[in-house]
């Protein structure tokens, strides 16, 4: 299992647990619904919104296409200028190269940024297992690290928590005393920084993950808020950069999309407030040697599947988390995975291989409000049929011809055939109103027994009406009246 693979409990069990806390709730209540009224005003200045979503689709699926000739390009332009290029098939190979390289520098301790990809391999507990500590230096990473937590969103990985319980872990962790700290944003801010600081000019490496890379001229891209991504890859001797190979794009052009789609899409902002890039090295100026390091764990067996590689196109924004009413409710831990949400009930399956990420696809009420904000146009409810699909027959093929025999498998054939025959269909509503008799209250019924009181845990289901809109007409016909 790779480092970010779902933790071994269903996202069903997860969820039920998640929903008990009405403290994360709450804060996953005001952040989410924040974050998406800000979004829709930034997305709705631009008059051709519509217009860029599809040109980022289109680049997103043409590279995908030829992901072989831009990743060699990317290669070569990347030597030419001066760094190196690692290829890595899998999580134990990155975190192989990422430990040799580090402990070739003699470095006890890398500050690390942007790093959704690294999470992904488990790459601080590699390095930890060579005796290097890495220190996250987004300042939200650093929250969830202190709290020994994993991140609960993509591009906010401390949303679950607010501003009290940061102060608490402030405390703690920097040893100050409560006088010393109030719970103010700009006092937490200038806390970490002060904590950060110091790491910033003493760190001899730098790891950071990256949103882009241009193939064109070997340039890579981290866009970020705060600058501490800046100084993690400027201040260090060695910068490693650990990237999915989907980030590649063909050029700059196709900057000129992406830089207008991910920031109004992620931090509704008309542009982001850093945007670094950097090729290669220059004597004299930023890190002396750049590693990158280019990921596949899983995303070549992502490409090969038609309906399943628009996966790929993803930008991680993180705008289908803010919108998923499933997200809002249980927040990222349920999920189990780095990449929790809409995109994570998609990806994580994919790329981690397990019982418990084949159960994400069902972590979602197939609304279509992912597929309507994506920057990238990924039709992540389609994709979620096809996995959920997958996951059945996988079961299927597990358990055999008994299967057929089980109670969701069987369930779904019944209907079936009830709803494929009318005459089928108008005898199990006769079947129905007799049994349904005793568990009618007012029209509804509102508890079942057994294996169907799922069903009604929540809600309450419309009894079977004592004559049917089918019944009614036959009666209307037979008596030549216009009137019931
Ligand atoms: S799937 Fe789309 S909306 Fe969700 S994080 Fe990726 S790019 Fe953003």
């Amino acid at each position: 299992m790779s480092g970010g693979a779902p933790k071994a409990r269903s996202f069903s069990k997860a969820a039920h647990e998640a929903l008990q806390d009405t403290q994360l709730r709450r804060n996953l209540a005001r952040a989410t619904s924040t974050i998406r009224e800000k979004r829709l005003r930034a997305t709705e200045e631009l008059p051709d919104w519509q217009g860029l979503r599809e040109a980022g689709r289109a680049i997103k699926a043409h590279t995908l296409a030829h992901l072989d000739h831009y990743l060699m390009r990317l290669e070569q332009n990347v030597v030419a200028r001066g760094g190196r290029v690692h290829w890595a098939r899998d999580a134990a190979e990155a975190n192989a190269i990422v430990q040799e390289l580090v402990l070739a520098t003699g470095a006890r301790e890398v500050i690390k940024v942007k790093s959704i990809t690294t999470d992904e391999i488990g790459l601080n507990d590699a390095l930890s297992a060579v005796g290097v500590h890495a220190i996250e230096t987004d300042l939200a990473e650093l929250i969830v690290q202190l709290a020994h937590e994993p991140s609960s969103h993509i591009l906010v990985p401390a949303i679950h928590k607010n501003r009290a319980e940061i102060r608490a872990l402030f405390l703690d962790a920097m040893g100050l005393a409560p006088s010393e700290l109030s719970d103010e944003p700009a006092a937490l801010a200038a806390a970490a920084r002060r904590f950060l600081r110091g790491k910033f000019l003493e760190a001899r490496v730098g790891i950071s993950g990256a949103n882009f890379a241009v193939a064109e001229t070997g340039a890579v891209c981290v866009v970020e808020s705060e600058g501490n991504g800046r100084m993690c890859t400027t201040l260090p001797e060695t910068l490693i950069t650990v990237m999915g190979i989907e980030k590649v794009v063909p050029d700059w052009r196709a900057m000129e999309v992406f830089l207008q789609l991910l920031p109004r899409s992620s931090t509704a902002e008309r542009m982001n407030p850093y945007t670094s890039f950097w090729s290669g090295v220059r004597p004299g100026d930023g890190p002396q040697a750049f590693h990158l390091v280019l990921l596949d764990n899983g995303r070549s067996d992502v490409l090969a599947q038609p309906e399943r590689r628009q996966t790929l196109h993803c930008i991680r924004c993180s705008a289908c988390l803010n919108v998923c009413p499933v997200y809002a409710r249980v927040g990222g831990h349920a999920y189990g995975s780095h990449y929790p949400g809409p995109i994570g009930a998609i990806l994580s399956p994919q790329l981690f291989d397990t019982p418990e990420a084949d159960t994400l696809p069902f972590a979602s009420t197939l609304c279509g409000a992912c597929y309507d904000v994506c920057p990238v146009k990924i039709d992540i409810p389609s994709v979620l049929l096809d996995l959920r699909l997958r996951s059945v027959e996988r079961r299927r093929v597990r358990r055999g011809r008994l299967a057929a025999l089980e109670t969701e498998d069987g369930a779904m054939r019944l209907a079936a055939a009830v709803f494929a025959e009318p005459r089928r269909y108008e005898w199990a509503q006769r079947w129905a109103r007799v049994v349904q008799t005793p568990f009618v209250r007012d029209g509804y019924v509102e508890r079942l027994p057994g294996y169907l009181a799922g069903w009604t845990r929540t809600r309450d289901v419309p009894a079977v009406p004592a004559r049917t809109f089918r019944e009614w007409w036959r009666a209307r016909e037979r008596s030549g009246s216009s009137e019931p």
